[in-house]
């Protein structure tokens, strides 16, 4: 049998242990994805955790000293990085696939992920949480969709409202969820 996710750092206490906010629930993770796993990012950062993707070309070395600054766990599948020097290999999760729902479900399963409990919180573009629309704002929403709960990135300013392409998205949470 394959084992499909190595966890170099294998327990919650460890990681707990690397980020600066010592107690963290599994909602607190903040997660530094390699660009394999960009399609993961993307629904680690609709579920509302705070996710980014490495630059372009960015070595091993460089990734797990960001990882290790922002207090991220860094997602790979490079296994190579396995023999990267102590204590920067900490906080890393290995994973043998980089197909979304696999690596979604090991990532639930070994961090007790919630891919509902905050699911559009964040912009899906540059990752800011989002604030809610002001009613300005909410005049931008098309017409005949639903602006009630519209939602606006601070920093792009990109409106977000509920409508047909949320609804899908929320399913595809909610597959997630299940693993
Ligand atoms: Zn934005």
């Amino acid at each position: 049998m394959t084992k499909s996710l190595q966890l170099i750092m294998p327990d919650r206490e460890h990681i707990n242990a690397l980020t600066p906010q010592a107690t963290i629930g599994p909602e607190g993770l903040r997660f530094l994805c390699d660009r394999m796993l960009a399609g993961l990012g993307k629904w680690l950062r609709a579920a509302g955790y705070d996710t980014v993707v490495a630059d372009h070309g960015a070595g091993d070395t460089h990734l797990l000293e960001r990882a290790t600054r922002e207090g991220r766990i860094l997602i790979t599948c490079d296994r190579h990085i396995e023999k990267e020097r102590p204590p920067l290999r900490q906080a890393v999760v290995v994973l043998a696939s980089n197909r979304i729902d696999e690596a979604a479900a090991e990532l639930t399963r070994r961090l007790g992920l919630d891919w509902e409990h905050r699911a559009f919180t964040r912009c899906l573009c540059d990752n800011t949480v989002l604030r809610s629309a002001t009613p300005e704002e909410v005049q931008r929403v098309p017409e005949g969709c639903d602006g009630t709960a519209a939602m606006v990135c601070p920093l792009c300013h990109r409106l977000y409202w509920r409508g047909s392409h949320t609804s899908r998205m929320e399913k595809r949470l909610a597959g997630l969820a299940r693993g």
